[in-house]
Parts: C-alpha cells; structure tokens; sequence
C-alpha cells in the first residue's frame, strides 16, 4: 500500500497549498483498492484519504487561506463577484470564517439567469450542466475536464467504501436522463473498479423491476443488480407496482438503495426494506455543489465534509447564521481544489434543515458538521398558531400510513382553525389515522381529506418520478387503445416480471 500513502500524501499537499488534486492519484488509490481487496479481502485504512481527522481548530487557519484563495479568484475572474464585492465595499482579501456572513448570499436565481457570469476566466470551461429540480427551471453549471475527471475518481472511492462494489458488480441506475454529468461520472467510476452499470433513466417500473429482478450473464457468472441508484419518488413508484405485481425480496438481489434529490421518509423506506430486501440510504447532492455532497449517519444527521467547501446553515432571510435548533437554509461554498470552473460564494441553496446544537451529535461521523435531513424547500413551508410545518412533516406523516400510495401526492390549505391536508390514497379511514397522528405530533391539521384520484385535489408539488421517459414499446401500448389506461397495463399478468418479452 505504499503508493497509496505517497498519494495521500500528495492529496494532502493539494489542500494545504492549493494545488489541483492529481486525478491519477486518487485513480491509483482506487487502483490499490481493487488490488488489495482482490488478495487480501479487506481494504484497510482509509479515513485520511477521506479527510475525518482534522478538528475544527485545525482547519481554521487552511479554511481561512483557501476562503481567500477564492474570493480573490472570484474577485480577478468572474463578472458576478468583481461586481459584488464592489458593490458592498469589500475587499477579496477581507474575506474569512469570520467575515464571510458580511458578503450577501449568491441567490439560485443569479446561477438560473446568468450562469456564465460565475464562470471563471481562467479555466476552460467543458460541459453545461443543467439541473434537474422540481421548484423551478433549471440552473446551469458549467465544468472542466478536470472537475469532471475528479468527481468521476471520488465517485469510485464512495462506491468501493461506502457501497462496498467489487469486480463484476452490476449496478442499476434510475435517474433523470438529463442528469448526464453525473451519469457520465457513474459510469466513468464503475470503469475504475470493474462494476457494470446500466442507466435505464425514469421509464415504466415494470421495466426497472425486471431489469432489477432479471440476472445479466457476464463472464459466465449470472449477475443481478447489487446497487439501485435512483430518486425517493420514483423508488416510491417501484414499491407501488413491485408489491402489486407480487414481487417479493427473494426476487431480488438487491444490497443497497441509495436515494437523493428528494425526502426519504422512514415509511417509505420500511416498505422498500420489506420488497427489496435491501438497505434504503438517503444521500444529499446536486449539480451546483459537485463533487461535494453530504451524508447521513446512522443517528439521521447530514454530515458535510468540510475539506470540500464551507456549509453554513443561514436564517431563512439569509441574512445571518441560524442559531442551534433554529430552521435554516444549507448555504455553499465549494473550494478549490474541489471546484475551479463555476465559482459560488455562499449559495442560498433553498434546503431547509434544523441547526443542530453541537453537543447533539454523538455518531460515528460526529466529527463533521452536521445539520438536521433536509425537511423540504423555504418556499414551501406552511404555519398555523406558531407552529411551523415542513414538507417532510407532512410527507413523515403520510408515507408512515400502512395504506400510503406512492409517490405522495399532497396539498396543505390553511383553514380558520388549522391546517387542511388532502392527500391521494385509496383507504377512507386513512384520514382518522394521520390526523390523529399529526396532532400526537403537534402538526395543527383541522381536516384530512383522502382523495380516490388526483383530478379532485388542489394542485401538489411535482415530483421527480414525474419525469417519466417513454420508450418505443409504451409509446406502442400507449396508443393502443385496448392498453390506454395505466391501469390495465399494469394489471396484465404478462407483464409480471418480463415486460419486455410481453411485448
Ligand atoms: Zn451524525
């Protein structure tokens, strides 16, 4: 494991002065991973590569430094910060830990309608990145070859270590086929450690629980999918038609499921356990702070590792810090040299989370900063007589139903003596149930209204799963009058596990 040492070493180096991380390092890192792993059966030590080790007070000076670092290269080559900083009388220089709260935040707004004027002059940009969210239009992110080429590296650090993949794995992923950046650097990370991916994108669920349930022959082995990578509501779209097509864990060979982009809920998450028979793990990312990302320990914090960027959790306003136990919004930096294309001091990301006081931790990352889950979007918060309400209040509530349709669709009004929930399910009864428990809660619902089908609600938010991609087999039954209707596709016993042979 020697080179690995000299690599860290070197990655060390790269933080501490600034330096571009050598891509080929990490590359042979993973390398020695896969070696060692292939001999040994183990992997080793590798928590300094992931950076758990430094405190707090260790990482003030370099954090000040490569704050800026930043500021002055945001200052000399983007339109949108020499503008800023001017603006507010603020030198690039003055920028630290401490004075960081005196530069207004960057809006998502300013990176949807003039992406270009965060770009950095002095990098040659490769690939726009769109975003794929459901509150808005999408944003732009421009990146490098060697921001691309570095994620793609990272990426297969987190599937050796985290999600554990050896050789010959198949992995399965369900995402939005606009997300192509990070679908590029998937498949660029399975390259590294020999895994083989599939990105089916959001098509029908039958498809995607046959392929799941379905064994690939590869190198004379009969392989299924190990990993599923893919969105809460669209995982919610599978548990759906999984356990009404009478699939069962034995059908699967499924160990994880990781989900993000959107609420995980616990009830959401007992019922793919139950039909997948694999472990449900929520994870935290987009587009604009890539290759950062945040991860949830097992006490149901949100770590971020602070090597990559400085997370702050602001006020809703966005105006000063959120005081512990406080709602707030998740606001990025990303630093070099994790970032160096699309420059963002402080961007309001919109995630609103619960500040935690620090001696709430007590987890086996408690030495990253953490924050509450995301509990949904500051724009979409409810109130009633003092009592905030959040998305994933609601969501929590509903989806822990046992008669819970998924994905959730669900819409908040406020009454003269409460908060009236609709939601669609299919089990009157289920609204003497959650309003009960939502006032055990203290969530000030007055009414529950269980609606048979959406054309009777009050409009809901979009969700992912709402993305859904034809192929030319649904466009084929789509026009088929006989098959027309969801219903009665899917209730064709055909269908059951081989849609594609059904066809
Ligand atoms: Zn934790």
């Amino acid at each position: 494991m020697l080179r690995t040492a000299v690599a860290q070493l070197h990655h060390g180096l790269s933080l501490v002065f600034g330096r571009r991380l050598r891509v080929a390092n990490i590359e042979r890192v993973v390398a020695d991973i896969v070696a060692t792993r292939a001999e040994f059966g183990g992997i080793g030590d590798l928590d300094a590569f992931r950076g758990t080790s430094m405190s707090v007070q260790d990482r003030k000076p370099i954090d000040d430094r490569r704050l800026r670092r930043l500021a002055r290269m945001a200052y000399a080559e983007t339109p949108y910060y020499r503008d800023l900083f001017d603006r507010v009388g603020m030198r690039p220089d003055e920028v630290n830990l401490s004075t960081l709260e005196r530069l207004p935040v960057t809006r998502k707004e300013t990176l949807r309608d003039t992406p270009e004027a965060l770009v950095n002059r002095g990098v040659r940009p490769w690939y726009r990145a769109e975003t794929s969210g459901t509150t808005g239009p999408p944003s732009s992110v421009w990146f490098s070859r060697y921001e691309a080429e570095l994620l793609t590296a990272m990426t297969a650090v987190s599937l050796l270590i985290d999600n554990r993949l050896g050789e010959g794995d198949v992995i399965q992923l369900n995402l939005v086929s606009r997300a192509f950046f990070g679908i590029h650097c998937f498949a660029g990370a399975a390259a590294l450690i020999g895994v083989a991916p599939s990105s089916l994108g959001l098509v029908e669920p039958e498809i995607s629980l046959s392929r799941l349930a379905g064994g690939t022959r590869l190198s004379g082995a009969e392989a299924r999918p190990v990993l599923l990578v893919t969105y809460s509501s669209y995982l919610g779209l599978l548990v759906e038609a999984g356990e009404r097509l009478g699939y069962t864990a034995a059908d699967f060979g499924l160990r994880q499921i990781t989900c993000g982009g959107e609420i995980l809920t616990e009830g959401l998450r007992r019922r793919a356990e139950r039909l997948f028979g694999a472990t449900v793990v929520e994870t935290y990312g987009m587009t604009e702070i890539a290759p950062s990302s945040g991860q949830i320990c097992t006490g149901g914090h949100l770590h971020f590792h602070p090597e990559q960027g400085i997370t702050e959790v602001l006020d809703l306003t966005g105006t000063r810090a959120a005081e512990p136990g406080e709602l707030g919004v998740l606001t990025f930096t990303p630093v070099f040299p994790y970032r160096e294309t699309t420059l963002l001091l402080r961007l309001f990301s919109g995630d609103v989370v619960r500040r935690l006081a620090d001696d709430d931790l007590g987890c086996e990352l408690a030495q990253l900063p953490a924050t509450s889950r995301v509990l949904g979007k500051d724009g979409h918060l409810y109130g009633f007589g003092g009592r905030t309400v959040t998305p994933r209040d609601i969501l929590e509530l509903v989806e822990a139903d046992p008669a819970a349709r998924f994905p959730s669709r669900w819409s908040l009004r406020t009454g003269t003596d409460g908060l009236e929930l609709h939601i669609l399910g299919d089990d009157p009864q289920a609204a003497d149930r959650i309003r009960k428990r939502g006032l055990e809660q203290e969530i000030p619902l007055s009414r529950v209204i269980v609606h048979g089908e959406r054309a009777t609600m009050p409009p809901t938010a979009p969700v992912r799963a709402d993305l859904r991609e034809l192929s030319f087999a649904d466009a084929t039954l789509k026009t088929d009058a006989t098959l027309k209707t969801d219903a009665s596709l899917k209730t064709d016993a055909s269908l059951k596990k081989h849609p594609e042979t059904a066809q």
